[in-house]
């Protein structure tokens, strides 16, 4: 039996039109190879969305730049429907002279905004095909003390186009102390590099008790330290068949709360924050280049 992903609940936030028609989300991951992002993908959709893919040789992966590469899934919950785009991008921080791994990618997101707009000028504006990334999540290496440059940089050069929300990749290779260690050294090296991530809207007081314990505690745990898996394996504790990882000394979970932030990170995207992310994109992030856009030809 499937684990409920979570966006079932999304019509509680929305009317009953946008229910029939279902929901479109736009997720993009980014960082260096190896560090579980189709992995975590394919556990938080519980899909096998890679399995076609092959490695390319060690000659192609030195000279390559950063890809685009686009899934889509589409999946249904009691009745909703969520298409959801995942944009990959393998390759970056790959190659020897990487400096500018971060540009495909900006210039994606630019070219999703700019088609946006000219869509929205055009004739046909009521069905636009709205090609826009809501969230990007963005792979921290586990083996670092923090943020490295070229974390940095992309997020410096993308902070302002895209809801950037960080992950701590391969959680499951620190102790419980490095992991918040690590979360400490992330977020303070995001404020030194004044790098504005995704920042989820305060609380609600009108929002009941159980909610508002439920959002501390996503914020608390950002950067979410995350576990992936494409295996099922027997829980040691529970003796049930679950998504987890096999050491010889033990069993990790991925839907444990206690081994990892997966659960909260799939709540926070595809239940409470999907909706806020998908309006920051449209708010902040569209109307920024728009403007842009508008002042640099107009004048
Ligand atoms: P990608 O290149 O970022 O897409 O990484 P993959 O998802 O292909 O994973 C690369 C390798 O890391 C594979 O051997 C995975 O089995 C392993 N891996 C993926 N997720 C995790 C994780 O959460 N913890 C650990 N320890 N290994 C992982
Ligand atoms: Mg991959």
């Amino acid at each position: 039996s499937r684990v409920q992903l979570g966006f079932a609940n999304l019509p509680d936030q929305m009317h009953r039109k946008a229910v029939k028609k279902g929901f479109n989300f736009t997720l993009m991951v980014v960082g260096e190879s190896g560090l579980g992002k189709s992995t975590l993908i394919n556990s938080l959709f519980q899909q096998d969305l890679y399995k076609d893919r092959e490695l390319g040789s060690v000659t192609e992966r030195i000279n390559k730049t950063t890809e685009i590469e686009k899934r889509y899934i589409e999946l249904d919950e009691k009745g909703v429907k969520l298409r959801l785009t995942v944009v990959d991008t393998p390759g970056f921080n790959d190659c020897i002279n990487c400096q500018e791994c971060w540009r495909p990618i900006e210039d994606y997101i630019d070219n999703t905004f700019e088609q946006y707009f000219k869509d929205e000028c055009g004739l046909n504006r009521k069905n636009i095909i709205d090609h826009r990334v809501h969230c990007c999540l963005y792979f921290i290496s586990p083996y670092g003390h923090g943020l490295r440059p070229i974390d940095v940089e992309f997020m410096r050069r993308l902070h302002g186009k895209v809801n950037i929300v960080p992950i701590i990749a391969k959680s499951d290779t620190l102790t419980s102390t490095e992991v918040r260690e690590l979360k400490e050294r992330v977020m303070g090296d995001l404020e030194r590099h004044k790098i504005q991530i995704y920042r989820m809207p305060e609380t609600d007081s009108d929002d009941d008790e159980e909610t508002r314990v439920q959002e501390s505690e996503i914020r608390a745990c950002i950067p979410f330290a995350a576990i992936g898996s494409n295996c099922v394996v027997e829980s040691g504790e529970t003796g049930r068949r679950v998504r987890g990882r096999q050491y010889p000394w033990g069993v990790v979970e991925v839907e444990n709360p206690r081994h990892c932030d997966f659960t909260k990170l799939r709540i926070f995207l595809l239940g409470t924050h999907m909706q806020d992310l998908k309006d920051i994109t449209k708010e902040l992030h569209y109307e920024n280049y728009r403007a842009k856009y508008i002042t640099e030809r107009m004048t």
